[in-house]
């Protein structure tokens, strides 16, 4: 039995182990057409930063060291042509002789993963892109020759900003463009402004809702005339690298993935596919999806070796976890986004909370800013996303277990996680996001957002009341609001209108909420300010475009 692997990386080289874990007997060859196998792909941006600094680190395994403890013949530079379905045979090239010869398989699995999308734009050529170790080398010896100070990075999606980060602390000037009205595209509007503003002021130059016409030999056309830099690179998304398959019978979609089931099978009984060039379905919405990341590539290749050992593994979706370290923040995701949850008719409904990383009387604490998602009907979890700078990405992976675990959130506050006062908080980051909305779906208490709060009238039909302190007062205000600090408002109950909706806020939406239970009986209705001035100010200070109606210039 002869099972051939394309693509030598994350979902390839998984595959080709797990298979000879499973069966001594199997022959495997891996044909990849880059000169390295098993790299470290996600390690690039810290390579280019100098944070990993010999090359041969971000190499896990080679053609040797994989023939040595596997027995597998892996063939570099050499690149799969095209394949023939009916013959079972692939037709391959040596890249670096020109020769082509053809290898017959019982069993083949497609892991080519995605090529960096490059636009059709003049002066294209110009621009660099980022996906393997020969792409970081080109860029660093071209930041050397011409002592680049300044770079341009096309897109801020996750790697693009990486590689903003790591540009910039190598001292560059960074500016980010980006066609949308935020980064990291994962994360909604609101909580991509924390992420903004931080990175805003450790100097990196963000120029959204801008696109790109032309690469020029200074830096890129934009709209607003050029923009200058000595190096350009090109991270607007990726591409499943499937245009080998065009002319083969392998069913593919329209925006060539390769289409399998639940076992990594295409149409083909014998072929499989995983990883990025693999279309997966959104393990929390069902839809057909492309969601390109190193651990479901990895489990993927994993699945596809135990069908073919004839071991029934199934894949059972995609959810979108994933983690970005900007300098010293940390924002995270898991499930979908506000936005995704739009555009698949969700019926949803949502909190911020904002939490210390551990307990705040201990050293070292500091603040992260959490966005739930649940469906309204079944108070299943559909996502959430975080913004801090210390134990981020522990408190997303155990929302990310709780969804994998079709948790609702009340599994949030009935979870009982590690604590000590160096570590977390009694009442945990996590369990405060459930206790959060569960006030909400019972009733206890009602929300506005951060985009709704310059709508509210201000025609006295409702009373705005701020419970701040007059301190944090005098450092910023909303128009409009009365403040009456939360301490106070027992002793000052008669100066709230009974008869009016009374919309509420403080810092982060705690104070305001307890402000609302007192309140409870005295007023007709009363709202809090989910996420707070604090998260309001932050949204609005990065607002530019008109999709929030009462923001529209
Ligand atoms: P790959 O790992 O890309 O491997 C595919 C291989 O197939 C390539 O080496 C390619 O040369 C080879 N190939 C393609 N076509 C042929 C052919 N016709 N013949 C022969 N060989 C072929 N994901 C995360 O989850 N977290 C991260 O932090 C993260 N950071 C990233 C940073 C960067 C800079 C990049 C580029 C990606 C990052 N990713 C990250 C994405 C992650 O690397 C991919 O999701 C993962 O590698 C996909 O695995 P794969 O096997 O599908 O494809």
């Amino acid at each position: 039995m002869k099972t051939i692997i394309i693509g030598g990386v994350a979902g390839g080289a998984s595959a080709a182990a797990r298979l000879r874990r499973l069966s001594e007997n199997h022959e495997i060859l891996i044909i990849e057409k880059g000169p390295y196998i098993s790299f470290a792909n996600c390690g690039l941006p810290y390579f280019m930063g100098g944070d990993i600094k010999d090359k041969n680190d971000l190499i896990l395994q080679t053609p040797m060291s994989f023939y040595k403890r596997f027995n597998i013949d892996v063939r570099t530079n050499t690149f799969a042509h095209s394949v023939n379905a009916k013959e079972n045979t692939l037709l391959l090239k040596n890249l670096l002789t020109g020769e082509e010869y053809t290898e017959k398989y019982d069993n083949l699995i497609l892991s080519p993963g995605a090529l960096p999308v490059k636009p059709q734009i003049k002066g294209i050529e110009k621009a660099f892109t980022l996906r393997t170790i020969p792409d970081t080398e080109k860029i660093l010896e071209e930041i050397k020759a011409r002592n680049a100070k300044t770079a341009i990075i096309v897109g801020g999606g996750y790697i693009g900003t990486e590689i903003g980060e790591n540009l910039s602390l190598k001292g560059l000037r960074v500016k980010i463009i980006e066609l949308g009205d935020h980064i990291v595209p994962t994360l909604d509007f609101e909580m991509a402004a924390e992420v903004q503003a931080y990175v805003r002021k450790k100097g990196i130059e963000l120029f959204l809702n801008s696109k790109v016409t032309e690469i020029t030999d200074n830096g890129v056309m934009l709209g607003s005339g050029e923009e200058k830099a000595d190096i350009v690179i090109m991270s607007a998304g990726v591409r499943p690298d499937t245009d080998f398959l065009r002319d083969s019978a392998v069913n593919l979609t329209s925006k060539g993935l390769i289409k399998v089931d639940d076992r990594m099978r295409t149409n083909i009984p014998i072929i499989y596919a995983v990883g990025d060039a693999a279309q997966v379905s959104n393990f929390v919405t069902g839809q057909e999806s492309f969601i390109p990341l190193a651990g479901p590539a990895n489990k993927q290749g994993r699945i596809a070796a135990d069908n073919i050992c004839g071991l029934k593994s199934s894949y059972k979706g995609t959810q979108g976890s994933s983690v970005i370290k900007l300098f010293d923040m940390t924002a995270a995701t898991t499930g979908i986004s506000e936005t995704a949850a739009k555009k698949a008719g969700l019926n949803f409904d949502k909190t911020y909370t904002y939490s210390m990383s551990h307990a705040s009387y201990y050293p070292g604490a500091k603040g992260m800013s959490l966005k739930l998602l649940w469906e309204r009907d079944t108070h299943k979890i559909l996502g959430a996303q975080i913004a801090g700078f210390d134990g981020v990405d522990k408190r997303m992976d155990v929302i990310a277990a709780v969804i994998r675990l079709g948790g609702n959130v009340s599994d949030l506050t009935e979870l009982e996680l590690c604590y000590a006062p160096p570590f977390g908080s009694a009442k945990e980051a996590v369990n405060m996001a459930g206790f959060t909305a569960e006030n909400v779906i019972t009733e206890k208490v009602k929300q506005f957002f951060w985009n709704e709060v310059d709508c509210l009238p201000r025609d006295g039909s409702v009373f705005l009341l701020d419970v701040r302190t007059e301190k944090e007062v005098k450092s910023g205000s909303i128009e409009g609001f009365v403040n009456i600090p939360l301490d106070s408002l027992r002793s000052k109950m008669a100066e709230i209108p009974r008869d009016k909706p009374v919309y509420i806020h403080c810092h982060s939406g705690l104070r305001s909420y307890i402000a609302c239970m007192m309140l409870k009986e005295h007023t007709q209705v009363c709202y809090n300010l989910a996420g707070g001035y604090r998260l309001y100010q932050i949204a609005k200070n990065e607002m530019i475009s008109g999709d929030y109606p009462c923001y529209t210039k």
